[in-house]
């Protein structure tokens, strides 16, 4: 699993040139010995639980290694210390047997145990992990190639932004081979290419003319520009140095996030260790409404239409109701609480009306100071009048009207400011 709050990852680096790696392990023993404060937990230090499997613990320990890595971090010796103890953690974690004996004695237990002989002493170089990693050759420094972003588009129902939610999303992807570490080689080896020397371009002489040579540099054939070759090449990835594979990708929604919201997963896009990884970016928007089988999905808020920081929502009322008044509404929000919409006996609502309800709407998205926390609801009523009507009670409203309409009526054409056609004399209520 991934968090959306990643922190910028590293270029994938192709190597260390020497000058810059002596820098490197001169500082590193700097930081070595001014900050060295006793072993930190090996899992914590990867983010990782006891449980996690070789994949988790290397995929914790590439990004961990690129985010805390020297050139990431110019002149911050406590980054630096960082990538030691996570090559350490990276180091211990990976092999079963030292893992084992971690697990059960702790950091002395590993000492103990390398002490013993076996393993040298527990020096180590963090390079050598690194070149694992990331394979050998080329340069590492700025300006590296950068892949192209990913975009996904997804879809969440306007609860989550209402309430806010956490959801999980996969993306199929290209990564680098965990078989090989980007290697494309069975056992990790490359080796120089015999026909350009490592250099990924031989010159071509074309005969243009009797006598006269054009000279071309063209992208060696053998190694197709890489410079090196594989032996044996790599099961999982036949050699290629990446496959596909789908990956797990948290999603926090916040509330009131506004439609269309990009969330960017830094370097999350297609990998290759050739480049470094583009930006994995999320489009989030909103899902057609729909009933759906939880109660939480029947809410009436499900059907609310949103605008930015309103909501809206069209009520019915039969004509009884809109014009005597004397009715109640329960509508139940996004998040289940009750809206209580009313009027007294005698309150008229005259079709069309829209009553904004204020604090009802969605949450201000990172609400900060003293301003409302949510925008409103709008409520348009809308007045249904009845189509077929039982015998005795049509003759009784019929008589009704009958009734009052001289007594009271309204002239509708003098109200409307129209001329008044002859004859006039229709009165209404
Ligand atoms: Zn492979
Ligand atoms: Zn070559």
């Amino acid at each position: 699993m991934i968090s959306q709050r990643t922190d910028k990852l590293l270029a994938e680096p192709q190597g260390l040139d020497d000058q810059f790696r002596n820098n490197y392990i001169s500082r590193l023993v700097t930081t070595l010995t001014a900050h060295w404060s006793g072993p930190q937990d090996y899992y914590k230090l990867l983010g990782l639980s006891k449980d996690s499997d070789d994949r988790q613990i290397k995929k914790a320990y590439r990004s961990l290694s690129k985010k805390y890595h020297p050139d990431k971090n110019p002149d911050d010796d406590s980054a630096h210390q960082r990538f030691v103890e996570i090559a350490e953690a990276y180091d211990v974690l990976i092999d079963p047997e030292l893992r084992k004996i971690y697990d059960q004695h702790g950091h002395e237990g590993v000492k103990q145990h390398q002490q013993g002989g076996q393993r040298g002493g527990g020096g180590h170089d963090p390079f050598d992990l690194f070149s694992r990693f990331f394979g050998g050759g080329g340069h590492f420094g700025r300006g590296q190639r950068r892949g192209q972003n990913m975009e996904v588009r997804i879809n969440v129902p306007l609860r989550d932004f209402y309430t806010g939610a956490d959801h999980e999303f996969k993306v199929n992807k290209q990564v680098i081979c965990e078989a090989c570490e980007g290697s494309g080689s069975e056992d990790g080896q490359r080796d120089t290419c015999h026909k350009c020397h490592g250099q990924g371009m031989v010159i071509q002489k074309h005969m243009l003319a009797p006598g006269i040579f054009q000279q071309m540099q063209m992208q060696c054939d053998v190694c197709g520009g890489r410079g090196s070759t594989v032996k044996h090449k790599c099961k999982k990835c036949g050699g290629h140095r990446v496959v596909r594979a789908e990956e797990s990708f948290e999603l926090h929604v916040e509330r009131g996030m506004p439609q269309g919201v990009r969330v960017t997963y830094e370097n999350e896009g297609d990998e290759s260790p050739d480049w470094e990884a583009g930006d994995l970016v999320a489009h989030l928007s909103e899902k057609e409404p729909e009933l759906g089988k939880e109660d939480k999905e029947k809410t009436d808020g499900t059907f609310f239409r949103r605008k930015d920081q309103s909501l809206f929502w069209r009520e019915v009322l039969s004509l009884r109701e809109a014009w005597m008044g004397g009715w109640t509404r329960n509508l139940t929000h996004l998040d289940g609480h009750v809206v209580r919409l009313s009027r007294e006996r005698g309150q008229v609502v005259q079709p069309g009306t829209v009553q904004i309800v204020e604090g009802e709407g969605m949450p201000i998205w990172r609400h900060e100071g003293d301003g409302p926390e949510y925008g409103a609801l709008h409520v348009e009523y809308v007045v249904v009048l009845p189509d077929a009507m039982e015998k005795s009670f049509e003759q009784d409203m019929w008589n009704t009207w009958e009734k009052y309409r001289k007594k009271k009526g309204v002239d509708l054409f003098a109200d409307s400011g129209r001329p008044i056609p002859k004859p006039s004399g229709h009165d209404e209520l």
